[in-house]
């Protein structure tokens, strides 16, 4: 019998694409006033050309989609947590930066990494994902886990208001970048701190490339959400990595939790 549910954050209880379209915009704010005392202190004649946060934001957001709707491809992501990430990151702020005709260095892109990763997102927990955390707290244990760069994904969970629905918390980057997902040191480390059996436990996810390979093995239930607006939109070949089952809004959660626990 399932007790427990463990959700994963981004793309499951909320779109991550708006916390990259917050992520832009804090680094849009942050560039435009830096930019035009650069241009000040190196005298340059142009300096009425500097862009405006609104222009650096739109350029961002360009390089970040180019050609890419309506679903964009994980080459492209700012925050592409299934390996590469430093090239494909660094490239959409290369580019924008290119187009824009700012100068740059290395010190400057990681500066602007680092404004997008600590902003404050802004972000809501859309209402149905609200109605069903609400409604799931009364009969099960709540869990989250979630990958990613610290502090990003706690300022998340601050700017969603979700910490109260949930007696666990695992951010698998507390425990070392070596254990992100698909390691299973995050579920391990969950079993541990909830002290439950594993097949009492269903996980929901949306990455299929590495949210359940893990959970599998583990011996969870599985159930893959897939957002219209979700990032990661590739299949995995590998085998034990699909989930178990499939759901298009987290609003179907309950009933079919409601229908395994009767079969
Ligand atoms: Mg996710």
């Amino acid at each position: 019998m399932i007790t427990t549910i463990v959700f994963d954050l981004d793309d499951t209880l909320y779109d991550e694409i708006e916390y990259c379209k917050s992520g832009f915009a804090s680094v849009a704010d942050f560039l435009a006033p830096l930019e035009i005392r650069r241009r000040l202190l190196t005298g340059r004649a142009d300096l009425s050309k500097a862009p405006e946060a609104k222009r650096i934001f739109d350029c961002l957001w360009e390089q970040f989609t180019a050609g890419l709707p309506p679903r964009l491809p994980p080459r492209l992501l700012v925050e592409d947590k299934s390996g590469g990430a430093a090239g494909n990151r660094t490239k959409t702020f290369n580019a924008a930066l290119d187009e824009l005709d700012v100068s740059y260095d290395e010190k400057l892109i990681a500066e602007l990494i680092n404004v997008y990763r600590n902003h404050i997102p802004k972000i809501t927990l859309p209402q149905d994902s609200r109605d069903v955390l609400s409604q799931l707290s009364d009969k099960y244990t709540l869990a989250l886990l979630t990958d990613g760069f610290l502090p990003a994904q706690k300022l998340k969970v601050q700017a969603l208001g979700i910490g109260k629905y949930f007696k666990c918390i695992v951010y698998t980057e507390e425990l070392g970048r070596d254990y992100w997902k698909p390691s299973p040191a995050g579920f391990e480390k969950l079993l541990q701190t909830l002290n439950v059996k594993p097949e009492t436990i269903a996980c929901i996810a949306d990455n299929e490339e590495k949210d359940f390979i893990a959970p599998n093995r583990l011996g969870f239930l599985t159930i893959q959400i897939i957002r219209s607006a979700r990032i990661h939109t590739s299949t995995s070949r590998q085998t034990g990595a699909a989930a178990q089952y499939v759901i298009q809004k987290i609003s179907e959660l309950p009933a079919l939790l409601e229908k395994l626990g009767t079969e």
